[in-house]
């Protein structure tokens, strides 16, 4: 029978969950489905996210794939490190090498299938992807930044079937209305408009931080 629970980790974030992390700006969480394990996005700093992985007894050696929403600092600061440890594929939004490592780079330039029921959006605004996760015709998205903004993330995700869960940087989002149909919503990392959303939709709002566990 399919597997078809849904774990999605926040290891590294502006805020901790758990206050025996280490909170630091920037942003990566483990996602589990279907027996594959992916690290989205490594954070800013390799130290901080290999300390939180330990205390989250996540060991490097059981990640799959990496997943990099964009290249931006805060986002593949530990991916050399990580790769050097664990060379595993790595699934960006453009093309890059880092030098010395071999690691498998694959480039996804449109909605694309990577593991069962595990999409990427493919690259939007020549920046960045998000993450789709099928579930009964349902779609959670795992967002970095959203430097495309929510509309056309959801745009994108939409051929999958009905968005039901957000999570991750939102940055600047403040169309709310976009989220008023969803089941819930854990803004974190650069949102910059947490509590609006708080009180907004308390009955969907996860908070979200480094440590937090979401089950689905
Ligand atoms: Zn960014
Ligand atoms: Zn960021």
């Amino acid at each position: 029978m399919e597997n078809t629970k849904i774990t999605i980790t926040i290891i590294y974030d502006n805020t901790a969950w758990d206050k025996n992390l280490v909170s630091d700006w920037g942003f990566a969480c483990l996602i589990n489905v279907s027996g594959k394990s992916i690290l989205f996005d490594t954070g800013a700093n390799p130290d901080i996210l290999l300390a939180n992985m330990k205390d989250l007894k996540i060991d490097p050696s059981s990640v799959d794939d990496i997943f990099i929403s964009h290249h931006h600092w805060d986002h593949t600061g530990g991916l050399a490190t990580f790769l050097t440890a664990n060379p595993v594929p790595v699934y960006s939004p453009v093309d890059f090498e880092i030098p010395g490592q071999k690691a498998q780079v694959s480039t996804c330039k449109k909605l694309q299938k990577i593991h069962e029921r595990i999409w990427s959006t493919g690259i939007l605004d020549n920046t960045e992807q998000s993450l789709l996760i099928e579930q009964d015709g349902q779609v959670t998205v795992v967002a970095g930044c959203s430097h495309p903004g929510i509309e056309k993330i959801f745009n994108a995700a939409r051929p999958l079937g009905k968005i039901s869960a957000l999570i991750g940087g939102l940055h600047g989002f403040h169309h709310f209305e976009l989220i008023k149909d969803i089941d819930w919503v854990c803004p974190t990392h650069c949102t910059q408009y947490i509590n609006k959303i708080r009180s907004l939709c308390p009955d969907k709002f996860i908070e979200g931080g480094a440590g937090k566990v979401i089950v689905l």
